[in-house]
């Protein structure tokens, strides 16, 4: 095995994280890479500032009170609190990183509780947008973290209206088009992320440092073509393989924004949870000369037009954004809908209703931009946005 979490017992481990399998440590597991040793009693965590909740963490000596005290003062943007998103979000909050800014465009649904750890019925039945879900669930694990939720379609122009500029960016998202952006925006503002993606039991993690490692243009210099890769509507996703590649990306944000870069793991982690086997490819790459990003800086994730009308991965449903953004008069709407649609429901920026005969859900909110559940045709979803909303979406 070439790296990084071993679960073979009496083999030497070349790297790192010993998992316990319910031996102690004297039957001799090695571990060597995170040097653990227990912290004598006297050593008071709380002497050097730590909050009581994260005296655990500190203790584990490779981490330590230095490293906590950034931790509470570093941000983190996640982009997508779905699956990865979620769990990230839990783990960081609770492990003490001081601002968290959550941006996802999506509302829950029942499908999700599989494996979106911060939600509940609840949150499903009420179609809450999950940024706002997730945000209300982890101030209830630590009220005095700084959480911003962005219920938003993530583009450039969410990233320049981000109220700070991160210390990190945590991909969650769903899709390569996004994943691009963020590689792209990564680069060429000098912001560390950290790439992840599941499909079936199968992941991949690869913390990016702007002009230190490979970047995701570095090893995939384009977004493969709609159709090419198995998808969560195809291969479908297991929520344990979910939470390896999002421990892996957790860990390695608290060693970055707790200003341990020298122990970053640099390359892409590979994981299949199904036969619980993880391997690190292309170790130490460094960006590449002939890297449309990293060697020409050169970003066209920043200037292409996005797409307006997407199908939702796994969601049987599509978001339409149309072009003109402008605020919507939502109780206009609902208003001169009347009749023609049913299970109107009219919240803070949010209208939501129903088609009469039961094919399609739309979710509106005040910028225009809808959700339509019921299928995965775009230009279904195009032609029921233009039909009851009306402003156009091409
Ligand atoms: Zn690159």
């Amino acid at each position: 095995m070439e790296v990084g979490i071993a679960v073979e017992v009496g083999i030497a481990v070349e790297v790192g994280i010993a998992l316990e399998v319910g031996i102690p440590l004297e039957v001799g597991i090695p571990v060597s890479g995170a040097r653990r040793r227990v912290v004598a009693d006297d050593a008071d965590p709380q002497a050097a500032g730590v909050r009581p909740r994260h005296a655990r963490q500190v203790r584990f000596t490779p981490f330590g009170a230095a490293a906590q005290q950034r931790l509470a003062t570093s941000h983190a943007l996640i982009v997508g609190v779905g699956a990865l998103g979620s769990h990230v979000a839990d783990t960081l909050a609770r492990a003490g990183v001081g601002r968290l800014t959550l941006v996802d465009r999506d509302v829950v649904e029942e499908s999700n509780l599989q494996r979106q750890i911060l939600f509940d019925e609840a949150d499903a039945r009420a179609g809450r947008p999950k940024a706002e879900a997730a945000a209300e669930a982890l101030r209830a694990i630590d009220a005095s973290l700084h959480i911003d939720a962005l219920v938003a379609h993530f583009d450039l122009r969410t990233f320049e209206r981000l109220p700070a500029r991160p210390d990190l960016i945590v991909d969650g998202t769903d899709n390569f088009a996004t994943r691009y952006l963020l590689n792209d925006l990564a680069i060429s503002s000098g912001t560390p992320w950290i790439h992840g993606a599941v499909i079936g039991a199968e992941g991949r993690a690869m913390v990016v440092l702007p002009g230190e490692t490979a970047c995701l243009r570095c090893i995939m210099p384009e977004a493969p073509p709609p159709g090419a890769l198995d998808t969560c509507d195809t291969a479908g996703v297991l929520a344990p393989a979910v939470a390896q590649v999002a421990a892996v990306q957790s860990l390695e944000a608290l060693k970055l924004l707790g200003g341990l870069r020298d122990q970053l793991v640099r390359g892409l982690v590979v994981i299949d949870a199904w036969r619980a086997s993880t391997a690190l490819f292309l170790r130490d790459a460094k960006p590449r000369a002939d890297c449309v990003a990293c060697g020409a800086r050169s970003f066209p994730a920043l200037t292409e037009d996005p797409a307006d009308v997407v199908a939702l991965c796994g969601r049987d449903a599509v978001q339409v954004r149309p072009r003109t953004a402008g605020d919507v008069d939502l109780a206009g709407l609902a208003a001169r809908l009347g009749d023609a649609v049913t299970g109107v429901e009219l919240r803070r920026g949010m209208l939501r209703f129903a088609l009469p005969d039961g094919s399609a859900r739309i979710t509106l909110f005040a910028d225009g931009r809808a959700l339509v559940f019921g299928s995965d045709d775009v230009d279904r979803a195009r032609a029921v946005y233009d039909r009851y909303v009306g402003l156009g979406g091409r």
